[in-house]
């Protein structure tokens, strides 16, 4: 039987996600008696263009990058979004609430009339996608099941439970007893709740479970000392696109 045929692509991301790919690889070897990777820059040079599932990385950031996303949408049976960049707009997103001109002079100087640049946004916003490998970078454990699942005709699937579910279960002391702050009440679960693990707040890397009480949060961050303008950084770094979806959505009902 012919193997699925594989491909990677990226977009605007720091290739970490790639990385890890390649570092679960190196774990799991027999992966690649399985599959069929056509394109993987990170790893090789060839570039076939015949592939049945696309695991694409970054953001999309720039009006080129929507003809190549619909070009691989139009050829792959399934696209997974590979991390936060491209499942969230991630990081990138942080600029989407700055005036673009002050961003692309602060990055790019007196050139920045060179670089056509856009609000950062996740692929889905672009193309429809079958399923999203969370997180920053991805946890390499999750994608080795993800491709076991697509292996077998299944989708990944994401439970809708927020981290302190996992981190309970852990048995983690929670850090807000220990002077800290952490995202995990509205954050969407599935890396063990490795941060708080290890004795860091969560920053919501995963994105927003699908009703997050954001306001309460924000009422508990405060009482833990925090001001408006360190909570709204808090809650910028990964979550800025999804939060302006959701005032969106609330200015227009
Ligand atoms: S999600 Fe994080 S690790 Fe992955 S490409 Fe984006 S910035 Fe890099
Ligand atoms: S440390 Fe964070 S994830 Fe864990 S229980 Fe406390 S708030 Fe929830
Ligand atoms: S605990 Fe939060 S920030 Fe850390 S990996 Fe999980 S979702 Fe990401």
């Amino acid at each position: 039987m012919a193997k699925p045929k594989i491909a990677f692509f990226e977009f605007t991301s720091c290739e970490g996600c790639q990385l890890t790919v390649v570092d679960s690889l190196q774990d799991h070897p027999e992966l690649l008696d399985a599959v069929e990777i056509v394109q993987f820059r990170e790893a090789m040079s060839e570039k076939g263009e015949d592939y049945q599932i696309a695991f694409i990385e970054g953001s999309c950031s720039r009006p080129g990058d929507e003809a190549k996303l619909n070009e691989i949408r139009e050829k792959a049976d399934l696209v997974i979004a590979l991390g936060a960049c491209a499942h969230l707009g991630g990081v990138n997103a942080i600029r989407n609430r700055m005036p673009l001109e002050d961003v692309r002079k602060y990055v790019y100087g007196d050139k920045a009339e060179w670089y056509a640049t856009y609000p950062a946004r996740p692929i889905s916003a672009v193309i429809p996608i079958d399923a999203v490998i969370p997180g920053c970078p991805i946890d390499r454990n999750e994608f080795i099941r993800a491709v076991t699942y697509l292996l077998q005709g299944r989708l990944p699937y994401i439970p809708d439970n927020p981290v302190c579910i996992e981190c309970k279960l852990k048995g983690n002391v929670c850090v807000y007893h220990r002077g800290m702050t952490c995202l995990g009440p509205i954050t969407l679960a599935g890396c063990d709740a490795i941060c708080p693990t290890y004795g860091e707040g969560c920053d919501g890397c995963r994105g927003l479970i699908s009703a997050p009480n954001i306001p309460a949060l924000r009422t508990v961050l405060a009482e833990h000392g925090m001001n408006e303008t360190d909570i709204e950084a808090k809650m910028t770094v990964f979550l800025t696109y999804q939060r302006m979806e959701l005032e969106a959505a609330d200015h227009d009902s």
